[in-house]
């Protein structure tokens, strides 16, 4: 088969798509019924709202949004709301099949939930992203709720957004309900350690991964593409444990430096939006980035990053995927093939929704626990989860990814069975 074909068809996947082509193949292994992946195969629930914002120039603007329900067999589902320019239905579909498989990886009470809202906050005041903020959830509200659906934090939205939507969600139900949302301020009921929770996550992924690969942390070579909430504590994290970060990226560039980069200088420097190297001249691309020699390399920033193409250049023995979906499947397969150990995405991303269980938790009990508390809750959670993927991988002879869809989907499964769904 030539080549040029296999790129031709991997360009054609979408999202939904590559994820399907997994599930189907997860729940075949597993020995499940077509009738299994039917149920599976897309979201039970799919909402879309339009949403009236006032702007600050007195003028009117309709935003379109989204929020998906994939499966609640095992519990309420849950997961981030993004607000971006390039959010589609398709892509929050996807989204929430991830978080089921997060949920089912760390085996969290919940199924996978996702939202989404076409807009660019780079471009929005504060006050219009609060104004769109409440008209969401006023929009949502019938079909989320603290035993129902539970949203949380994701690209572009940050513990101020979770605030107003906390805010308007009490004032609809006329009760103040923290449990409602997650990635709150820790003064409305947010947990210590959230906000880091993602990057912590992924650093016991990597540090699992490095033993499996007799690869030390300190001294080791660290790449990381993206500096926004995940990869710039990921950066600092490492940096923090001895190892050499030697390339950062953003969305206009990124930065190289051999002998390591001055970690905390970036992070200081950096906007809200995760931009810092557009204050330096000397910058390389982000498909060089990728490529440079390195022992670790770690996508954090958007889908679709390690194709095909890259693939056979890649340097690094081990990648870790702290963003949704940046490796396509047929990179998988080269990457797997060339002997790297890929942490997928469902696993190396899982500490973000994790934390925010705790904090549900928490709410739920009115006790607050302490930030080691909940670090050492979240390493036990995160080391039993990759030794689950890391088994099943070895012991069914499947790639990492493919191991991590079989983990994340059986419970769910099961629980869709026992209620006698399926
Ligand atoms: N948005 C994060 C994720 O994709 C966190 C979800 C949550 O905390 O519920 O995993």
């Amino acid at each position: 088969m030539s080549i040029k074909l296999e790129k031709k068809v991997e360009k054609q996947l979408d999202l939904l798509t590559s994820t399907q082509i997994i599930i189907k193949e997860a729940l075949t292994k597993l020995g499940y019924t077509e009738e299994m992946y039917e149920l599976l195969k897309e979201p039970l629930r799919m909402l879309t709202v339009r949403i009236p914002v006032r702007m600050d120039d007195g003028t009117v603007k309709i935003f379109t949004g989204y929020r998906a329900q994939h499966n609640d067999a095992v519990g309420p589902t849950k997961g981030g709301i993004r607000f971006h320019p390039e959010v589609t239905e398709e892509e929050v579909k996807a989204l929430s099949m991830w978080m089921s498989l997060k949920c089912g990886i760390v085996d969290l009470p919940y199924g996978g939930g996702k939202g989404g809202i076409v807009c660019d906050p780079r471009e929005m005041s504060m006050g219009e992203l609060e104004r769109l903020s409440r008209g969401y959830v006023r929009a949502i509200s019938q079909i989320v709720g603290p035993t129902k659906d539970i949203p949380a934090p994701d690209v572009f939205t940050n513990s101020q957004v979770m605030a107003w939507m906390m805010d308007e969600y009490s004032r609809i139900r006329e009760y103040d309900s923290p449990g409602f949302i997650t990635g709150k301020p820790i003064v409305l009921g947010g947990s210590h350690g959230r906000e880091k929770a993602t990057a912590q996550g992924v650093v016991i992924n990597i540090e699992e991964a490095a033993k499996k690969r007799g690869i030390s942390i300190e001294g080791s070579r660290v790449v990381v593409q993206g500096f926004g909430n995940a990869g710039s504590y990921l950066a600092k994290f490492m940096h923090d444990l001895g190892a050499k970060v030697i390339g950062i990226s953003d969305a206009y560039g990124a930065l190289f430096d051999p002998n390591g980069l001055d970690i905390d200088y970036l992070l200081d420097r950096r906007d809200s939006f995760g931009t810092v190297t557009k204050l330096f001249k000397n910058t390389i691309t982000n498909q060089e980035l990728l490529e440079l020699d390195c022992d670790i390399l770690v996508p954090a920033a958007v889908s679709n990053q390690i194709t095909a193409e890259n693939a056979p250049n890649i340097k690094a023995s081990i990648v870790v995927e702290a963003a949704n979906g940046p490796t396509t499947l047929e990179a998988t397969k080269i990457l797997t093939d060339r002997g790297i150990l890929l942490v997928p995405d469902v696993l190396a991303s899982a500490g973000g929704v994790t934390v925010s269980y705790f904090e549900w938790v928490q709410n739920n009990q009115g006790y607050y626990w302490s930030e080691e508390e909940v670090n050492e809750k979240l390493r036990k959670t995160l080391i039993q989860a990759f030794n689950n993927v890391y088994e099943m991988a070895g012991l069914r002879r499947v790639n990492m990814r493919l191991a991590a869809y079989m983990v994340g989907i059986r419970k769910m499964a099961e629980a869709s069975r026992f209620r006698g769904w399926v």
